[in-house]
């Protein structure tokens, strides 16, 4: 997604790998202290697959630009760099009806079924009618702010009480961070013995563009192969809309939506592609009307064979990267 996040330019990964493991070496020789080996850690993010280590928050939103939909940050690393906090961890690890619940094994949804959550999610899936109150409150004062910032007047009749309005209509927009997967699947899967490709295609997906909260929308397709189960049709747009109605890039919605169908039913593969308009583009910076972005996201059987990929790419009306 083009915007005014300045994009670094990577060169090939063999010459920055190449330096960085020069760095890393010199490092190595020169000081062992713990301290210095965590500055190079973070100086070496930018070549790590994973990303752990801690970064600036601006650095990983920067970042996010310039990776491809396959972020390997997603894929399965074992956690032991992982802080889970301490309650967390008591409360996944606690036996419920007798039975040991156990962290999922990927970071995409995580024990509690919110995936990524960050503090908020959780402040705001749990909170109580008065914190709702409070919540909307400052909403509406921030809103009042930037009226009073672009140059009008909070006050003039038309415009007095759109800051409430639009204090609601983005909690509404962003109403995923109050779900989660695994209410949302709810044991809606069936052993079928159907091992042939399944497509939902069209689905319609309205999201807000973490760089600019304007909003992005397009079309999602999404196939899988089951390996016996099948997930109740239903789920996977309810699964695809959990995810667009939070702050994302299109390259990590199309990721999660692929990622989290691959966990809930372990399928022979899944392949997510999306098309969208993005309105920060359309509006803003480079103004070019009428540009559509796709990403997709093919894992197991859809990335390892290309027969595969085909069959779905045809039937849901992509070949070659074009229309058919
Ligand atoms: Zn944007």
């Amino acid at each position: 997604m083009p915007d005014s996040v300045p994009h670094r330019k990577r060169s090939p990964s063999t010459s920055s790998s190449d330096a960085s493991s020069k760095r890393r070496k010199s490092s190595k020789r020169s000081a062992s202290s713990k301290r210095k080996n965590n500055e190079q850690a973070i100086q070496d993010d930018d070549d790590l697959p994973n990303g752990e280590h801690p970064i600036s928050g601006f650095d990983r939103r920067r970042e996010s630009t310039t990776r491809t939909a396959r972020d390997p940050r997603d894929e399965f690393h074992p956690p032991k760099k992982r802080k889970v906090p301490k309650a967390a961890r008591k409360e996944a690890e606690a036996p419920v009806n007798g039975t040991v619940v156990t962290r999922s094994p990927t970071p995409v949804i995580d024990f509690d079924g919110l995936s990524r959550p960050s503090a908020g999610t959780r402040e705001r899936l749990e909170e109580s009618p008065e914190q709702a109150v409070v919540r909307l409150g400052r909403m509406r004062g921030a809103v009042r702010t930037l009226l009073e910032c672009v140059g009008e007047d909070p006050d003039r009749e038309g415009i007095l009480d759109t800051p409430e309005r639009y204090a609601k209509a983005m909690l509404f927009f962003t109403k995923g961070y109050q779900e989660n997967v695994q209410d949302i699947v709810n044991n809606a899967l069936f052993n079928e013995g159907h091992n042939e490709m399944v497509i939902v295609k069209d689905i319609e997906l309205h999201s807000l563009c973490e760089h600019h909260l304007v909003p992005f929308f397009g079309k999602m397709h999404i196939g899988y192969i089951p390996s016996k189960t099948v997930i109740g049709l239903s789920k996977l747009p309810r699964i695809a809309e959990m995810f667009a109605r939070r702050l994302q890039v299109q390259e990590r919605l199309t990721k999660e939506v692929a990622n989290a169908i691959m966990e809930i039913c372990r399928p022979q593969g899944v392949a997510v592609v999306m098309e969208a308009s993005h309105q920060c583009m359309v509006m803003r910076g480079v103004e070019k009307t009428g540009t559509s972005t796709i990403t997709s996201c093919v894992l197991g059987a859809f990335e390892k064979k290309s027969k595969t990929r085909n069959e779905f790419l045809s039937l849901i009306g992509v070949s070659g990267g074009r229309r058919l």
